[in-house]
Formats: C-alpha cells, structure tokens, sequence
C-alpha cells in the first residue's frame, strides 16, 4: 500500500462555520498516524499558486471555535482547466503531498474527482450550510446557520409582536429547502416557501386574516433563496391585500403590515454549533483513515448517525437524480441495485420532506 508523508487539506466553494473544526480534525488525526499536513489557502487556487502553510497541532489551537475559515476560500476557475489542474499537481508533487482532504460543496468534489483521475488519492468532507448534498443527511455548517436563522428571527417576531406586523424572511439554501423548512418550524412561522413542496399562497393569507380576526399580532413567513423572487413579491401582496381589506372594513386592525428581510450572508458567520464541530471533527479523522488506507474519490457522509462512505460519483449522481437534473449516459456506469438503491434514498428524502411540511403546517398558527 501507498506510504503517506504527507496530505493537503483545503476548504473551497462557499464558506461554512465547522470548516476549521474539520481542518483541526483531519490535522490531529493525520500528524497522530505520523504524517505530515498542508494546509492550502484558498481552496483549489492555493494549489495552482502554491500558497499553503504547515500544519502543526498547535497551528489548528483555538480553530474548533472559530467560524469562516481560516484556510480562506475561492472560487478557482483555473482549476476547472486542464492546465490549471496540471499547475495543481506539479505543485502537490513538488511539495510531496501524497493525498488531499477537500473540504466544500458539489463543486467542490468535482476538483476533488479531477485530482483523484490524474493519480492523487483525494476525499471529500461536505462542508455547506445548504445540506444540498443528498447522500449525508447533515451537510458541517447547517446547523449552525439554522441556529444564525433562528437567533435573527426572534428578535423580528418581538418588534413583528411589538407593531403586529409580518415579516417575510429569505434564507439562504442554493435550491434546498432545508434550511427554510426546519427553521420555520423552530421560529413558529406561519408559513415556508420551499422549492420541494407547493405553497398555498392564497390559503395562507385567508388563514393570517382568520388569525389577525382572533388577535395573532405577529407573522413569520420563511422563503427559501431557491423560490425565485417571491419574497418581497408576497412581502407587497400581503401587504397591499390586507391594507385593502382594512380600508374597506374601516378597521385598521386588519392591516398586516408587512416587511421583507433578507437574512443573507449573515447566517454564513459565527461560532459553529455544538452539532457541527461534532460532526466535522468525526468527519475529518474519517477523512483521514479512508485516506491512508488507499482510499480515494469518496465524500465522507452522515446517515442515520453514521458515518459512512460514498463515492463521489454516486453522490453526485444522486443528487441530479433528486433535483431532476440527470442528463444521459450519467447513470449507466451504476448497476440495477445501485440505481434501485438511488432511487428509494430520493422516496426517503422526498417523503421526509412532505411529512416536515405537514408537520409545520398543523402546528402554525
Ligand atoms: P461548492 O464546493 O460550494 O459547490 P463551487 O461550485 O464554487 O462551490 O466549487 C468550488 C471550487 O471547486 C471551484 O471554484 C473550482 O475551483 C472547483 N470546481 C468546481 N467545479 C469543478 C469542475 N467541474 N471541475 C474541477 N473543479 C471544479
């Protein structure tokens, strides 16, 4: 088997608080089992360019608490070419790096699949806040921005409380609507707009008017980012609808005035959570063993309190499967029980989802 003296270690794609905790994990565990770490900045551009440090334990003290990263990230379009992944590994050969540690998104493990098909072993760690990798059920980074989510919407609910308001929140998710779902629920929304599953528009305004009429002052409605323009579209309609209704009513009691928010890049920052150190630290040592044990081309994953292993190319083709985004010839290198297997993970994922849903819509009100 292959000797390793020494593994790369980098975040790209976009940030997500646990990075570090997962950087401070695959460091340890590596220079545990005697051997050494780089850890490259900026993502796939510290590669081309060769700007990386050495990793000592003491270099990753004081990270696990630390949101961003401290390795930075980059979107590094050169990478995506074959000269820039050849630079990348005249460079890696040169600093005698024998396998990487690739911490981000689906993009991320594409690199990740790149590098491993010109000979350097390389494995993925699902660092997003999204959770829009399907083969893990938790992706390091989302629960903490749920947790930025949740801390952000309670104190609109006081001041939505305080003038009996609406406030129409948009939350980051990249086409998943995990964030929004969970989060509605955990902030006692009246509503989530999620790209999974349809919204009532109509059904939930009559619903705030038969609410408004027995004294509800405050309304949270979260969209996810993925649900094009509709936040500040329903943020009027609500709005104008009801103002409408209050004038004809001669009851200014009646007028749900509404506002949009547009939480951001603010539920990207901050200490990670307890959840996701947890996860990224587990994640990071499993990293790192299925590295050394000649292992490459595979994201680590969580299922039902597991850690697991998956190739990257199944992940990805899993994931085209649920977004409905294959294209041919994607799946015909997986055999009938593989696609099969696919397939009941996406009934799983979908069904999850219709059984969050219904739950958040019983209980709003
Ligand atoms: P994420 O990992 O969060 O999905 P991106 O899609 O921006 O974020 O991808 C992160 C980086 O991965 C890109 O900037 C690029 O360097 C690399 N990358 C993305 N797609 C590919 C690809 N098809 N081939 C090689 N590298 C890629």
């Amino acid at each position: 088997m292959k000797k390793f003296r020494k593994i790369g270690v980098l975040t790209s794609g976009g940030d997500a608080p646990g990075m570090n905790a997962a950087v401070r994990a695959v460091t340890r565990a590596a220079l545990a089992r005697g051997v050494e770490v780089m850890g490259i900045y900026g993502g796939y551009r510290g590669m081309i360019d060769d700007d990386m440090i050495a990793l000592t334990s003491r270099e990753v003290s004081n990270k696990i608490t630390l949101g961003g990263t401290f390795l930075y990230s980059d979107r590094c379009l050169e990478f995506k070419e074959e000269s820039g992944m050849q630079k990348a590994i005249e460079t890696l050969k040169r600093r005698e790096i024998d396998g990487v540690v690739a911490i981000g998104g689906d993009g991320t493990f594409r690199g990740a699949t790149d590098l491993s098909a010109r000979g350097i072993p390389t494995i993925g760690i699902p660092g997003t806040i999204d959770n829009d990798i399907t083969a893990t059920d938790n992706t390091i980074g989302f629960d903490t921005a749920m947790q930025a989510v949740l801390e952000n919407v309670d104190r609109l609910r006081d001041t939505c409380e305080s003038h009996a308001r609406c406030n129409v929140v948009e939350v980051m998710g990249r086409g998943a609507g995990d964030i929004a779902l969970n989060t509605a629920i955990a902030c006692g929304a009246v509503a989530a707009v999620i790209p999974e599953c349809p919204f009532d528009e109509d059904g939930t305004i009559e619903k705030m008017i038969k609410l408004r009429r027995e004294g509800k002052r405050n309304f949270i409605i979260i969209v996810s980012e993925g649900v094009d323009d509709h936040s500040e579209r329903l943020a009027k309609k609500i709005n104008d609808l009801t103002k409408k209704l209050s004038e004809d009513e001669k009851n200014p009691a009646m007028w749900i005035e509404t506002k949009f928010c547009r939480l951001a890049h603010v539920v990207r920052g901050g200490s990670p959570t307890l959840s996701d150190r947890l996860l990224a630290t587990k994640m990071g040592v499993r990293a790192v063993d299925e590295l050394l044990a000649g292992k490459s081309d595979l994201v680590i994953c969580e299922k039902a309190g597991e850690i697991i292993t998956v190739d990257i190319a199944y992940s990805q083709v899993l994931d085209r499967m649920y977004k409905g985004t294959l294209k041919d010839g994607m799946i015909d290198k997986f055999n009938e029980d593989q696609i099969n297997e696919m397939k009941r993970a996406i009934e799983i994922k979908k069904q999850q989802f219709a059984d969050t849903y219904a739950i958040m819509n019983e209980v709003a009100g």
